[in-house]
């Protein structure tokens, strides 16, 4: 990045799971450098707190679907679209990687239509930050040859015959945005045979200070798991190498029931209330 042209700019980063140490060198560089941060929920707070510039206009434009304020896709493409224009360095900082289970479609094609240079920049995302912080190799020999990255947010994402599939097959499954239907997800498994001996583990706040992590046989959810309210995020990893997780864990977590990921934390300055009232 060192000598590149970087105003009128817009760098899509990745800021990693939870942990602030997980995001990149690059996308550090890219924050300490940018004029202007448009910024998801799912971001650590202290990744700002740490490496945006003092002068940097830090702007909140976090989706939470079910509860409290979201910023329209729109609006967060108009901003983007603005501030390049306005020859500012701009940083679209999104929770784990960019591009799982992301907008990043709708941004690319605003920037690609408005003439405007971007780069993308990865990051750690959920399903591999958590697998990492609860010792659940996803892929580990002799328990698994594939994982799937899944959602299944609304009954209708998933048919009755990929769910036979995902109830047979041998591939590890992480669904992402799915702690509220978590509940159908082990209705449909359990339904079409899956076997018993394949775990089912909800990894809450993952990489976080307050990372929790429950496991059970997807046959006993009913009765050890069934109607608990998960704090968000939360992702759900299901297959044989959840056992792995009882031998290899080794975060100490703190248990108290603390919200990691806050939108008032990150607010900096006036700015935001452009993107809220828009
Ligand atoms: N782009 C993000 C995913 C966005 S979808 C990524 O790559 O990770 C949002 C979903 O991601 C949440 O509903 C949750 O299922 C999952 N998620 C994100 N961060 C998480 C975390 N720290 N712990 C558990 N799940 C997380």
């Amino acid at each position: 990045m060192k000598g590149l042209r970087n105003k009128g700019k817009v760098i899509l980063v990745g800021a990693g799971s939870g942990d602030p140490e997980l995001l990149t060198v690059k996308g550090m560089r890219y924050l300490q450098a940018a004029d202007v941060i448009l910024t998801d929920r799912l971001v650590s707070p202290e990744i700002i707190q740490s490496f945006a510039s003092p002068s940097a206009n830090v702007i909140y434009v976090g989706k939470q679907c079910r509860r409290g304020h979201s910023t329209p896709q729109a609006t967060i493409n108009e901003l983007m679209v603005l501030y390049a224009q306005d020859e500012k360095l701009v940083v679209r900082l999104k929770g784990g990687d960019v591009s799982i289970f992301s907008n990043i479609l709708d941004e690319l094609q605003t920037l690609v239509q408005h003439n405007i240079p971007y780069e993308i920049v990865p990051g750690v995302t959920a399903a591999l930050g958590a697998a990492a912080y609860a010792g659940m190799p996803l892929t580990a020999r002799n328990y698994s040859t594939a994982v799937r990255f899944l959602t299944a947010y609304q009954s209708d994402v998933v048919s009755d015959d990929y769910w036979k599939d995902l109830a047979q097959t041998e591939d590890t499954l992480v669904f992402y945005m799915s702690s509220e239907t978590l509940g159908n997800v082990v209705r449909h498994l359990t339904e079409n045979g899956i076997a018993a001996e394949k775990g089912l583990a909800v990894v809450e706040q993952a990489t976080t200070p307050y990372q929790q992590v429950y496991t059970c046989s997807l046959y006993e959810y009913k009765e050890k798991l069934s109607g608990k309210k998960f704090l968000s995020p939360t992702l759900v990893i299901i297959g044989k190498v959840v056992a792995l997780h009882g031998q290899f864990k080794w975060l100490q977590s703190r248990s108290e029931n603390v919200e990691y990921f806050k939108a008032e934390s990150i607010v900096r300055n006036e700015t935001e209330q452009l993107a809220l009232t828009a």
